[in-house]
């Protein structure tokens, strides 16, 4: 489904980015695993080591312009182009709000949003000039209906949807597609670390009664990155068994 495409993964280390990542190479892409860490970069290479030269892996500052402007450089000089880019790396929280210390509620934003706004803003130059791409942003579930603790999570995420929908309305004539993928809970490392008091009860309500696996969003992923979804744009797609209400 993305013959020849070249896409860029944020957070694709783990969970439901390396699920997208492995996806997308099944489906004949070429895929740019960004990670935090050069160790967690390898790994990843390493466990798709069957798709060797059709990957390379990078770990910028992603809340740095320049060091993100020099890694998609040397994507386009190394692949030849930048069609897809999933804004995917995200940090949760569940902090109560009189007890975020100093810089936490910013860091969080910083990965949620400050990264997402400045990743599109590097890819949009290569876009542009291909008048073709794709720009994906992974929301989330609370991004509907908040959540009780962590108030800095969907905050982001809300924030995620407007960027969404707005650069849709922007980067339309230049025939650049963005779209978001809203997961309800999945089952990867973000979700274990969270206390069970908080996961338990939102599981209990969920209509299809699971959690939903990598896959299950990766699939979304491959939907709205592929030409079956040529007219979806501004789109918030949610993944989440129904949600819970
Ligand atoms: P995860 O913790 O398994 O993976 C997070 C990824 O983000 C990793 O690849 C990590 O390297 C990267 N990352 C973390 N901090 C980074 C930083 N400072 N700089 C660069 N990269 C960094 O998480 P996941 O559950 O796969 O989450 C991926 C996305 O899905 C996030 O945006 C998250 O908010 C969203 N999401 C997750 C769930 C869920 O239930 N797991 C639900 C809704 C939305």
């Amino acid at each position: 489904m993305l013959e020849n495409k070249v896409a860029i993964i944020t957070g694709a280390t783990r969970g439901i980015g390396f699920a997208t990542a492995k996806l997308f190479l099944e489906n004949n892409a070429k895929v740019v695993v960004f990670g935090s860490r050069e160790e967690t970069v390898n790994k990843a290479l390493d466990n798709l080591n069957d798709y060797k030269g059709k990957i390379l892996g990078f770990y910028p500052d992603l809340t740095d312009e320049d060091s993100i402007r020099n890694v998609f450089k040397e994507v386009k000089d190394k692949f030849g182009s930048i069609d897809i880019l999933i804004n995917n790396a995200g940090v949760s929280s569940s902090t109560k709000i009189e007890d975020y210390k100093n810089g936490e509620f910013e860091r969080i934003i910083n990965l949620n949003v400050n990264a997402l706004y400045m990743c599109s803003k590097v890819a949009v130059d290569y876009m542009k000039e291909q008048n073709e791409g794709v720009i994906l942003n992974t929301s989330s579930m609370v991004s509907i209906y908040g959540q009780p603790s962590g108030c800095a999570y969907p905050t982001s995420k809300f924030a995620v949807n407007g960027l969404t929908k707005s650069l849709a309305r922007e980067l339309g004539k230049y025939n650049i597609r963005v779209n978001a993928v809203a997961p309800g809970v999945v089952r990867t490392d973000m979700v274990d670390s969270l206390p069970k008091e908080i996961i338990d009860p939102i599981i209990n309500k969920i209509p299809l009664g699971r959690m939903a696996e990598p896959i299950d969003i990766a699939n979304a992923f491959l939907y709205l990155a592929s030409p079956m979804a040529s007219f979806v744009t501004g789109e918030i797609l949610s993944v989440d068994g129904a949600g819970m209400n």
